[in-house]
């Protein structure tokens, strides 16, 4: 995509910055209550490292022609501003690793400061130092990098690639473009648990914030996910030991929930869908890089969102699709981290929908 290709900005009268008040679409509503107003949007389910806890070695990935092509993808990304959405993030698969990715964001960051509020990124970092000049350019102000261990055989190990200096290097170059970091990392029992203290001071002392998530079961990895799983609770109360955790109030609108950590002043998030309160305040719907749009990370429900946009009155099936995914979002996630041997509680892996 270039700024010769047309798109929905430049084909077409855009709809939300002229539309009458009186005849604007609906906002995304759930049955819940829930107003939905960011967008997980996948871009791609194809990855340069192979997590353990995300994917197998040998991952089979899809025919690009299943997946929506950058035009789409910022037509579909239009379709949800126009619905209220105000947040978008852009995943994977790496989300760096498809060709012209910088394209999108582009086309996406002109909207910034009218209909859209932020546009951001997560990413494993591995392609970072090449793109965060661009990223930065393109009006991204925030990057969520994930980064499990700062130890590079375990990395590896973990990754299944040896790719932790382009990472690092990647964290840097980020933090030089000038965007604000935040790293993610999933609490893994016996491979990270004795490290995350050291990250967390690490990633502070550089001026990063950091999450901390609990593995979820999506998609069969090869390795039992019981022995993957370790409860934040546990972590807390270990780097309780080490140092004062204030509670406070601080949101990004997401299921974290943030301490500060008063002797290293950096704040420390904790994502817990198996132990804490994930799902009542979810503003969010994920689409995945074939176009189907998952109501919830931790359901089956499914709507196509591809086949609405590939019609011939995408305008209306894709309001369809939307109310259709309003009215099935379920109300929580039911998957579970309690059977040993048991298949993943979902079929489908989170490279699909990025988390
Ligand atoms: N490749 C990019 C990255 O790693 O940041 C974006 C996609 S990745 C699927 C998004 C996030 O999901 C990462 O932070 C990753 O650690 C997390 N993730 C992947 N599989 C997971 C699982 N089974 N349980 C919990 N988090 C998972
Ligand atoms: Fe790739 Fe992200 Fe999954 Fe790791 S978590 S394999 S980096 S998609």
């Amino acid at each position: 995509m270039n700024d010769n290709v047309p798109t929905s900005a430049t084909r077409k009268p855009d709809l939300i910055l002229l539309r009458d008040p009186a005849t604007a679409p609906a906002p995304l509503v759930d049955g819940f209550q829930r107003r939905i107003t960011y967008l997980r949007l996948s871009v791609t389910d194809r990855c340069d490292l192979r997590c353990s806890y995300c994917m197998p070695e040998r991952m089979t990935f899809l025919p690009k022609k299943e997946v929506l092509s950058l035009e789409e993808l910022y037509d579909l990304a239009t379709g949800f501003i126009a619905r209220g959405v105000t947040k978008i993030r852009i995943t994977g698969g790496e989300p760096l690793v498809r060709r012209d990715i910088i394209d999108l964001f582009s086309a996406l960051g002109r909207r910034l400061g009218h209909d859209l509020a932020e546009l951001t990124l997560t990413t494993n970092g591995t392609q970072l130092a090449t793109h965060a000049e661009a990223l930065a350019k393109a009006g991204v102000k925030r990057v969520n990098v994930s980064l499990d261990t700062l130890d590079r055989e375990r990395f590896a190990q973990l990754t299944r690639r040896d790719s932790l200096p382009q990472v690092l290097d990647g964290i840097a170059a980020a933090k030089a473009a000038g965007l604000k970091v935040k790293l993610n990392a999933v609490a893994l029992k016996g491979v990270n648990a004795d490290e995350l203290p050291d990250l967390i001071a690490w990633a502070h002392g550089e001026g990063h914030d950091v999450t901390l998530i609990e593995v979820m079961p999506l998609g069969d990895v090869e390795e039992e996910r019981l022995d993957q799983y370790l409860p934040l609770d546990d972590v807390r109360a270990r780097l309780e030991q080490r140092w004062t955790l204030k509670d406070i109030a601080f949101s990004t609108g997401g299921p974290a929930r943030y301490v500060e950590v008063a002797e290293t002043g950096g704040r420390l998030g904790f994502i817990t869908p198996h132990t804490g309160n994930f799902c009542s305040g979810c503003n969010r719907l994920r689409v995945t890089a074939t176009g189907q749009l998952y109501p919830c990370l931790g359901g089956g429900e499914r709507v196509d969102l591809r086949a609405a946009l590939r019609s011939d009155d995408p305008e209306t099936r894709l309001a369809e699709a939307l109310n259709e995914a309003l009215r099935i979002k379920p109300e929580k996630h039911h998957f579970r981290m309690d059977a040993r041997g048991a298949a993943p509680a979902l079929a489908r892996h989170m490279s699909m929908t990025g988390g």
